[in-house]
């Protein structure tokens, strides 16, 4: 590790020096944790398709792709050349006004999600809040219910059991919550249908809603099985519980659409972000008149959800590309994800291969298992125990079952020695990586298990 960190510095000074002033001003010299890895972040310069140009002159194939959100790679033409022609005209940043691009937007959304209504707004984190609020506000009920691995952005109402592993995933994640956010919101296990139903059984009456990722990003690339969102159908419809699907990471990734489709489950709402704003910040809640109209003015007060501000929600150039992106994603569907699919799969086959045969014990996720077959998700889990596949994010979290620490501190940095950027492991194949760029980056890879072997770094694990 220090050996990493020593060359590491040494390829990237200037990196190192913007780090040193922006901590001068800002918080670790940025505004988003997850960005400010140790020993210090890499400054892009400049950001095409599959790679990313740093202030040291280094070229990096780059699997990060803004949060997974870039399905056609950084900066793509198609986006760029409308909000060219777009702010040409000296338009673009007018707020204040019910713009017509929302239409198109919403328009192609709702063309893609089983769903009466939908609002924008400008961050997962908000539109999530939003979705608990109008659930909360249509139910009458006081319980959130989330699963532990799943994050919704810093929603306060869903700021438990995300990472910090202590018996399990149940630990609130935040200090300045309400006192009583220990106590609304309720844990239960990703993909066990046991706990779902005794959680139901024993709070079923108090619970406003049941919110999940079908696809657990954070939580560690994960499909849910069909029986288990089936079964929290059921019983969210039994107790008279809104079901909310955060499609933040999971939407327009594997197919373009959500991937409920592909489940073919209809959650009572749906939470977008990320990949329909085409790099812009745009997110959005979708779901049937009954729930959506809560936010209408003509709705009596007392029953009103004040999901109705934001100086920048629909923002006029955000709109723009957003709909040019997703309506890309559609007409060219057929093209893009069976393409960076099929690239997903040899990924993660290619990466377990090569560290098994280095005698290290590692499982990539991200596979559709059969729900949706072109994912180009994938991400690497360092394990201490022997799992036949990695099925929940408490595998994944817990330090006896993974090592997590490797494979975001020291993978990370020899993989960036490689000239890779990865992220959880490896990333997400956007339709712009090329196949040498990434027989390379699996090159990469053998040297680093190898190089890792020699070192003995698997008695470590
Ligand atoms: N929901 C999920 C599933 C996410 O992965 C994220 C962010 O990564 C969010 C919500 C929050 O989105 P944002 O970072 O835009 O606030």
């Amino acid at each position: 590790m220090q050996k990493l960190i020593k060359d590491y510095s040494i390829k990237n000074k200037q990196s190192k020096k913007i780090f040193e002033t922006a901590s001068k001003y800002q918080v670790r010299g940025g505004s988003h944790n997850l960005r400010l890895f140790p020993p210090f972040p890499l400054y892009a310069e400049r950001c095409k398709g599959s790679k990313i140009w740093d202030a040291d002159g280094n070229v990096y194939i780059d699997f990060w792709q803004g949060h997974f959100a870039n399905v056609l790679g950084h900066n793509p033409s198609v986006v760029l050349d409308k909000l060219r022609d777009f702010f040409k005209k000296g338009q673009g940043l007018e707020t204040g006004f019910p713009e017509k691009g929302q239409r198109r937007l919403a328009e192609l959304l709702l063309g893609r999600v089983k769903a009466d209504k939908i609002r924008f707004t400008t961050s997962g984190t908000l539109a999530s809040m939003y979705a608990v609020m109008l659930a909360k506000a249509y139910t009458k009920k006081e319980k959130v219910l989330k699963v532990g691995g799943g994050w919704h952005g810093a929603n306060p109402y869903v700021l438990k059991g995300i990472s910090t592993f202590k018996n399990g995933l149940n630990e609130i994640e935040s200090a300045g919550l309400p006192d009583s956010a220990d106590s609304m919101i309720l844990v239960t296990r990703f993909n066990d249908e046991q706990d779902l139903e005794k959680k139901f059984r024993d709070y079923g009456e108090q619970v406003a809603c049941f919110i999940i990722e079908p696809f657990i990003g954070a939580g560690g690339f994960i499909f849910s099985s069909k029986d288990y969102l089936q079964k929290a159908r059921e019983l969210t419809q039994q107790y008279s519980a809104v079901l909310i699907f955060d499609e933040v990471v999971s939407g327009f990734r594997f197919h373009a659409g959500p991937v409920q489709n592909l489940y073919k489950i209809k959650p009572d709402l749906t939470v977008f972000g990320k990949t329909i704003g085409g790099g812009m910040p745009v997110s959005a809640v979708a779901g049937n008149n009954d729930l959506l109209s809560l936010c209408n003015p003509d709705t009596k007060k007392e029953d009103r959800v004040k999901f109705e501000g934001g100086t920048f929600s629909g923002h006029p150039a955000s709109m723009l590309a957003g709909a040019t992106y997703i309506q890309h994603l559609i007409e060219h569907e057929e093209e893009i994800y069976p393409r960076i699919g099929r690239w997903g799969a040899e990924v993660r086959k290619n990466i377990e291969e090569i560290f098994s045969s280095y005698g290290f014990n590692v499982k990539c996720t991200g596979g559709g298992d059969g729900i949706a077959p072109n994912s180009s998700l994938i991400g690497v889990q360092f394990l201490r125990k022997n799992l036949e596949k990695v099925i929940s994010p408490e595998q994944v979290w817990d330090p006896e079952i993974s090592d997590v620490e490797l494979r975001e501190k020291a993978f990370k940095l020899a993989m960036l020695e490689e000239g890779v950027h990865t992220f959880h492991g490896f990333g997400a194949v956007s339709a712009a990586h090329k196949e040498p760029e990434i027989q390379a980056s699996l090159d990469g890879v053998e040297r680093i298990a190898k190089k890792w072997k020699d070192l003995g770094v698997q008695e470590l694990l």
